[in-house]
């Protein structure tokens, strides 16, 4: 008999606890240290492997993301609305993002850590806005990969992208390399997710070994901010355009909206969720030719509710490592974790790996992000049907703009 194989969501949340009830033992039995030498290893050699993927990711898919935004250019004002409207949402769900932490934050529920003996987080010295302005910009595009600069990478990623478009037909080779070469960097970071579950057990292990059971209530908090900000952001920016720019009463957009958002939640991907907000967008009343449009860019590069859960993780987390970010930082934070939503695929997880790159450019320890790695697909149910959520209403909204009429379909 064919035996069949646990998914990947199962083991990491066999890990997960796994690890938590393992981790309380050794606190209570005071092994802290014995995890610290042994277990946290094998957590530091899967978040290694994360970090090695961040500079590959984050370059091709940013490229290969600008490449499909340049399509923009043939379809006119559509595009051009269309992207207006998605970044000026992910900009929107930024702020949302880093308020709420900021209140978490400000009422003491983020914790900061006791940092443990062999622990190295430390942030980077903070610079002012004009220094970190400067130090975006390459002056050598290797020396930028070899030291995981992350601004500086984005900013090549806007370049070469921009270059590609630029160049029409004769970058012909170039596009269908970027999109081969990210075919395989996919495969690669298939494979190092499916590691995830023993880094997992290995991190949360040490974690709780060391921090106690508070931890497990902080996780609570982190999860709860996030979601917060997902509702407001859905109630207040999605229904309130369905509603101002085409029409749509917030009942009536939900309403709509809602298999796509169940399916979204459930399958935490935007790609595999395509076909059915495509049903959704059509019957809420757009027009098929703008929808055909809207939805496969926004489940390719609309990506607010994996916004709202970088800002939140990185204040989080930046608390954790007793790290305070100035108002300048913030504004960087904004800034990259748009970028960083643009860059992460509609697929599950995909969030994640943009988060250390979030991270890295604040220089918070890439390490830290395996606090929260075990709950981050109750974070991607969320996000995912947030993102999808924004398409739709994008795609109502360009429809009136352009001219057409909202006509519901039975
Ligand atoms: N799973 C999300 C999506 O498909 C992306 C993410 O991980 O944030 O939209």
């Amino acid at each position: 008999m064919e035996k069949k194989k646990m998914s990947l969501p199962t083991q990491i949340v066999i890990a997960l606890i796994a690890g938590i009830i393992l981790g309380l033992i050794c606190y209570f039995a005071g092994l802290a240290d014995f995890t610290a030498s042994y277990l946290k290893p094998f957590g530091t050699i899967f978040v290694n492997l994360l970090k090695f993927l961040v500079v590959p990711v984050v370059l091709l898919s940013m490229i290969d993301g600008i490449i499909s935004m340049g399509d923009m250019k043939k379809v006119g004002s559509v595009g051009w609305k269309t992207v207006a409207y998605f970044l000026v949402t992910t900009a929107i769900a930024c702020i949302i993002g880093l308020v709420l932490a900021n209140i978490f934050n400000g009422a003491g529920l983020f914790p900061v850590l006791q940092k443990a003996a062999d622990a190295e987080w430390t942030g980077k010295t903070s610079q002012n806005f004009m220094d970190t302005l400067v130090a975006m910009f390459p002056s050598n595009m290797w020396s930028a990969f070899v030291n995981a600069d992350m601004l500086q990478v984005i900013i090549i990623s806007l370049l070469l992208g921009g270059g590609i478009l630029a160049a029409g037909e004769k970058a012909n080779v170039v596009k269908s390399f970027v999109s081969s070469a990210y075919a395989v960097i996919d495969k690669v970071m298939t494979f190092i997710i499916s590691l995830s579950p023993i880094g997992v057990f290995a991190m949360m292990t040490w974690v709780v070994a060391t921090q106690g059971p508070n931890i497990l209530g902080s996780l609570a908090l982190v999860l709860l901010c996030a979601y917060i900000g997902y509702i407001i952001h859905a109630v207040v920016v999605y229904s309130f355009s369905a509603k101002a720019f085409a029409g749509v009463s917030p009942l009536t957009f939900f309403k709509g909206a809602g298999p796509a958002m169940i399916f979204a939640f459930t399958s935490t991907s935007s790609a595999a969720t395509l076909p059915v907000s495509k049903e959704c967008a059509d019957k809420l009343g757009a027009e098929e030719d703008i929808s055909s449009f809207v939805l496969p860019l926004g489940a390719t590069v609309n990506m607010d509710g994996t916004a709202i859960y970088q800002c939140v993780a990185t204040i989080f987390l930046a608390t954790c490592s007793g790290i305070h970010l100035t108002i300048g930082q913030m504004v960087i934070i904004v800034v990259t974790a748009t970028l960083a939503s643009i860059g992460t695929a509609g697929t599950p997880g995909a969030g994640m790996i943009m988060l250390a790159m979030v991270l890295t450019a604040m220089g918070i320890d890439v390490n830290m992000i395996m606090i929260i790695y075990g709950v981050d697909r109750l974070f991607d149910m969320g996000r995912t049907c947030l993102n999808v959520t924004g398409d739709i209403s994008c795609s109502l909204c360009v429809t009136k703009w352009e001219g057409g009429k909202i006509q519901p379909k039975a």
